[in-house]
């Protein structure tokens, strides 16, 4: 086993440490509870564990934490979150940290803006915008209600008019990076509201760094098996060696576990591999254009959609946390087969949509540009976990422990923050205090940095 960056990442009272303790190294191939993934669910699962006193490893595929929530300043030299950018819900995580970080953090705009052509929609126009939202939106919930679960789009009003694409983009591909036609309306009514939101100006992933800092990892060391002897025991095996634990929490997107990078032995039971195979992750991604000079004269974080004709659309988010990025959103079907072209083609895309939103000036501004690519993400594989029709209950099904040994966490099985940084947390936290009350352990208030 390689020597590992383990120093204490502590908090014996997870809530009070705003500067985690740290403590000698510790040797690594045996301990209590094996994590697998430095994301979000895996931070939080180390944090709880960490706060009862109980040893644990964490053991993450990639050179860094974060998963699919991390911020990158060096390809622009200002914050850009590749993955998660909005802090959903009024109990999220930003909002509580500030109380400790340096991090400056603020509400994002609830409003949105409508393009058509080359102009805004009018008054009267939005009305019509949001009352298409709206009755679809109610039209998903009813549909959930129904004996079987149907398709979301088999759900929407028949007199959504020339609303309809722009619509489906809004509900479907934009916040859960499938098309209607491949979501289940009892997911999508569960899903909790993300209409409040608050933005780190740092970035979401600097924030979820800053909640796991001093968190020891075994980092490079992607996991290919995971061994349940008959003995009270888990093997995980990395390239690196094996550290045997008494149970082992796997935060593993359900992309990377679709796709059989991680091995169980015995395999595991049918239910838990139906459900993974029902949690498909869906496409989104940032395509993000450095534009000089505010060509498109908006305010900070506006919020902007197209009124499109079909699937070949996008979002923008402009100005992001009043930087000149433009960050263009992809996703659904159309999504993954422009990310599947590669970064140019994205950003070529991203460019000429805004060309023709915004005039054909915007190609001579942009300077920067990038492009992420979460379907070919080895250790992601995709972006969000959206549940099939007919599949909600995938979700209760992947929390269920294995063999007593394995548990499940990550955005995935949250019932209804699932596709959400808080979410993964939450799953997290939730599979750590299982596995704590199955050691005995006398379970005290959960750690007070829980995002949502
Ligand atoms: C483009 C995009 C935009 C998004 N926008 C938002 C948003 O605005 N707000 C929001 O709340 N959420 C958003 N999300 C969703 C959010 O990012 C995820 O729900 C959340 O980060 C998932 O956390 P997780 O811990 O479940 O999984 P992950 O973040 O995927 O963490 C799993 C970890 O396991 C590691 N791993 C995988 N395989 C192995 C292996 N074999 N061995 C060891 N380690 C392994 C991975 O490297 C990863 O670090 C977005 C996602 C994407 C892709």
């Amino acid at each position: 086993m390689m020597p590992i960056t383990r120093r204490s990442f502590l908090a014996a009272s997870a809530a009070a440490a705003a500067s985690p303790a740290f403590a000698a190294p510790a040797p690594a191939t045996e301990t209590e509870v094996a994590i697998i993934g430095a994301g979000a669910a895996g931070i939080a699962a180390a944090t709880r564990i960490a706060a009862a006193g109980r040893r644990f490893e964490v053991i993450e595929a990639a050179a860094r934490l974060g998963g699919r929530c991390i911020t990158d300043t060096k390809i622009f030299g200002v914050p850009f979150d590749l993955g998660a950018h909005w802090a959903y819900g009024p109990d999220n995580p930003v909002t509580k940290a500030t109380s400790w970080t340096e991090l400056n953090v603020y509400p994002a705009p609830t409003g949105q803006r409508v393009r058509i052509g080359q102009r805004n929609a009018r008054e009267n126009e939005l009305e019509d915008f949001l009352d298409a939202l709206v009755r679809s939106n109610r039209g998903i919930a009813e549909a959930a209600q129904g004996k079987t679960d149907v398709n979301c789009a088999r759900a929407l009003p028949r007199n959504l008019g020339d609303w309809q694409p722009v619509a489906e983009f809004v509900l479907g591909a934009y916040p859960f990076g499938k098309d209607l036609n491949e979501l289940s309306a009892v997911d999508v009514t569960k899903s909790a509201p993300r209409d409040s939101a608050v933005f780190c100006r740092q970035g979401y992933g600097a924030l979820l760094a800053r909640l796991a800092a001093g968190m020891p990892a075994q980092f490079s060391s992607p996991v290919t098996r995971i061994v349940t002897p008959a003995a009270a025991r888990v093997d995980v095996h990395t390239a690196k060696g094996v550290v045997t634990a008494r149970y082992a929490i796997v935060t593993a997107s359900t992309g990377v576990l679709a796709a059989g990078k991680i091995k169980f032995e015995p395999e595991l039971p049918k239910r838990q591999l139906d459900a993974i195979a029902a949690l498909k992750l869906g496409s989104l991604d940032h395509i993000a254009l450095e534009l000089a000079g505010n060509p498109l004269n908006l305010q900070p974080d506006e919020l902007v959609f197209e009124k499109s004709d079909g699937k070949r659309t996008a979002a923008l988010l402009a100005n992001v946390s009043g930087t000149p990025l433009a960050v263009v959103d992809v996703g659904g079907s159309f999504g993954r087969e422009l990310s599947a072209k590669g970064e140019r083609a994205m950003i070529d895309f991203a460019t000429e949509w805004l060309a023709n939103l915004y005039g054909a000036d915007i190609r001579k501004a942009v300077k920067r540009s990038h492009a992420t690519r979460w379907n070919a993400e080895p250790w992601a594989l995709g972006a969000i976990a959206a549940a099939a029709p007919g599949n909600q209950s995938a979700r209760g099904i992947l929390t269920e422990p294995v063999r007593d040994r394995i548990y499940f966490a990550g955005e995935a099985v949250h019932e209804t923050l699932w596709g959400t940084v808080g979410g993964a947390w939450d799953s997290g936290i939730r599979a750590a205090e299982a596995i704590l009350r199955k050691m005995g352990v006398a379970l005290g208030p959960a750690p007070a940095r829980r995002p949502r």
